[in-house]
Formats: structure tokens, sequence, C-alpha cells
């Protein structure tokens, strides 16, 4: 089997300003330093706002902290005329490596349609971002069509005219476990992850769809992380509220399965 390494990945949304960010990113890196945190068990990001960005490239490149970060969000456009929005080539030139796109919150908030998504997965392709795909259920579309319907229609829309071999990571993240302390269990977690394998297979190739990490999102904790892990179709977690908590974020970062 290929080893995936596991992605735990801190969504903090709209928290933290600019000197906030860089007092957490550092406190973060002593944290997971001083208990040994091997980098080799699992890849650590942070999604920080936009406007935290340029601090915390500054703090990761000066101190070598090996932390990865990437913006919550992505331009469909390059640049011009779009008030209000920011270019994946100005987030590749703060050296992001992943941008969150599709999150459920933008969805909702934003009405943001899966063909926007598709062309916000495109536009980080552009530029050498990795998406960190998000794609989940509300508790409505889970009473009429089940688990999977949803989240798997909602990858094969994100994934159209996609090239495989650019980079991506799917995040499952059901809406009604998302904030609200009502996580999926491992089990429903690992249905879903293996349809949307499914897909990747599908739609890419069985060699793309082994490397690509599958994580599962929602009311993630330290006490719930090693349950899903344990799941073979769960390389990770997509952390919102429990990312904002130094202690308890890198101690889902050093999970035991
Ligand atoms: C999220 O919004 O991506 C998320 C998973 O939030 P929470 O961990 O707070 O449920």
């Amino acid at each position: 089997a290929v080893k995936r390494t596991p992605f735990i990945a801190g969504n903090w949304k709209m928290n933290l300003d600019h000197l906030q960010s860089i007092a957490f990113v550092q406190k973060l890196a002593w944290s997971l330093a001083d208990a040994k945190h091997d980098f080799a068990d699992a890849e650590v990001a942070v999604f920080p706002p936009f406007t935290d960005l340029r601090s915390v490239q500054t703090l990761v490149s000066a101190d070598s902290l090996p932390i990865a970060y990437g913006a919550q969000d992505v331009s469909a456009h390059d640049s011009g005329a779009y008030t209000g929005e920011i270019s994946g080539a100005f987030l590749a030139a703060l050296d992001c490596r992943y941008v969150i796109i599709g999150h459920s919150e933008r969805r909702t908030l934003h009405g943001e349609s899966d063909a926007d998504i598709n062309a916000k997965v495109l536009a980080a392709h552009r530029h050498g971002l990795i998406p960190v795909l998000c794609v989940g259920e509300t508790a409505e579309d889970l009473e009429a069509h089940g688990p999977s319907a949803v989240p798997v229609a909602q990858l094969r829309a994100a994934l159209e005219g996609v090239d495989g071999s650019k980079g991506l990571v799917v995040a499952y993240e059901p809406v009604w476990a998302i904030g609200s302390g009502q996580a999926a269990t491992p089990d429903q977690a690992e249905q879903v992850a293996a349809a949307l394998r499914g897909v990747l297979t599908e739609v890419f190739d069985d060699e793309i769809a082994q490397a690509t990490r599958v994580l599962y999102g929602g009311s993630v904790k330290a006490a719930n992380i090693a349950s899903f892990l344990r799941e073979p179709n769960v390389d990770g977690a997509l952390v919102g509220g429990a990312s904002l908590d130094i202690a308890e974020f890198s101690s889902i970062a050093r999970f035991k399965k």
C-alpha cells in the first residue's frame, strides 16, 4: 500500500490578526518541538486570514519552521477588476503551499457553486498551489440522499478538467458536524472517504487516488483524532475550532493511532 503522510490542517477562519498570528505560530512550533513531534509522522499546516500570510511567511522562513501554511480561499481569476478578490499569484508569491477551496461556509454564506469551486481549483493549479478541496453534505442531504451522494457529486464537479498530477487534498466535512461538537463516527468518515477515493480513481487513475490525502473535518479534537486516523482511507483532519487552541491543536498533530 502507498504511504500517505497524515495531514493535520488548522482552519483559523476569521480569527487572529497578523500580530496574533506570529505569536500563535511561534508557540505552536515550540509546542510541537517540546513534544518532539516527528514531522515525518504528520504534516502540520495552518490556514490564517489573508492579512496574516505575509507575517506567517516571514516567521516560518526566518526560523525555518516545519509548518506549512495556506489561504482560506482564492479567486477564480488571476488579476483585474475583481474588487476584494485575492489572486493565486499573490498567494504563490507568499510561498503558500495550499489553499482551502469550497469550504461549506463559502458555499453557504457566499453562494459558491460547484462551478465556482471548479474554477478556483483550476486557478490554484495555475499558480502551483495545492487545493484543500472541501466537500460535505448537510443534515438534510444526509436524510434525503444518504452519506456519500452529495460529497461525491461535489467532488466530481470540482474536478472537471483538472490535471490530477498537480496535487490535491480532499477534505470530507459533513456540514452537520462542523462546529457542532457532533463529529461523524470514524466509520461514517471512512465510508465517505472511500467513496471519494473511488471518484479520484475514476476521474484520474488509481496511482493518483492512492497518493491523494483525504481528510475528515467536523468537530475534530485531541480526544477523537486517533479514531479517525485508524481508518484506512482517512489521512488527516481539517480542524476548525480546536485549531485555535495551541495545546489542543499540537496534541491533535501528535495523535497516536
Ligand atoms: C471547519 O470549519 O473546517 C471545521 C472542521 O470546523 P470545526 O473543527 O470547528 O468543526
